[in-house]
C-alpha cells in the first residue's frame, strides 16, 4: 500500500452543470477520501499561476479563459497509489479518447471542457495542493 494525496479540480463546466456532487460519489465510490474541499473562483492571476507548465501553447489563453469564466471546486484525495489511480479514474484529456466509464467519457464535452483535473506526478501533488491548500485546511480520517 502506498498512500499517496492527489490534487483535484471539479471544473467550471461541471460545476455549472450541478454535477459536484455526481462527481464526489465517483470520487469516493473509488476508495478515495476527500481529506481537503472548497468552493472559489479562480482569478486570472491564479489560474495563470497553476497552469504556467503550458504558458506559451496554442490552448494556454482560452484554458486561463474558461478556468476563470465560473466557481471550481478544489479538492485533495487522499488513497492507495492514489494520483495513478484518480488519473485513470478521469480518463484522457480528450472525452473522445477517454475510456467508458472514465470521468471525461461521462461528463466532459470537449477537449477543453473536460470537467475534472488530476495532477499528473508527485511532483506536480504537491505543488499543486501547497498552491490552494493549508496545511490546516487538511482533514485526515483518524
Ligand atoms: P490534463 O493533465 O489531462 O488535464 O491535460 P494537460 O495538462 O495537457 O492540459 C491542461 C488542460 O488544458 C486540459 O485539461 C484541457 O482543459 C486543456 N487542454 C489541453 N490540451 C488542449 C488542447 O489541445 N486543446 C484545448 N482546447 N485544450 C487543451
Ligand atoms: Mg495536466
Amino acid at each position: 500500500m502506498t498512500i499517496e494525496r492527489t490534487f483535484s479540480i471539479v471544473k467550471p463546466d461541471a460545476v455549472g452543470r450541478n454535477q459536484i456532487g455526481a462527481i464526489y460519489h465517483r470520487l469516493e465510490s473509488a476508495g478515495l477520501t476527500i481529506v481537503a474541499a472548497k468552493m472559489l473562483r479562480l482569478t486570472e492571476q491564479q489560474a495563470q499561476g497553476f497552469y504556467a507548465e503550458h504558458e506559451g501553447k496554442p490552448f494556454y489563453a482560452p484554458l486561463i479563459e474558461f478556468m476563470t469564466s465560473g466557481p471550481v471546486m478544489v479538492q485533495v484525495l487522499e488513497g492507495d497509489n492514489a494520483i495513478t489511480r484518480y488519473r485513470e479514474l478521469m480518463g484522457k484529456t480528450n472525452p473522445e479518447e477517454a475510456a467508458c466509464g472514465t470521468l471525461r467519457a461521462d461528463y466532459a464535452e470537449s477537449t477543453r471542457l473536460n470537467a475534472v483535473h488530476g495532477s499528473d506526478s508527485p511532483e506536480s501533488a504537491a505543488r499543486e495542493i501547497a498552491y490552494f491548500f493549508s496545511d490546516d485546511e487538511i482533514c485526515p480520517r483518524d
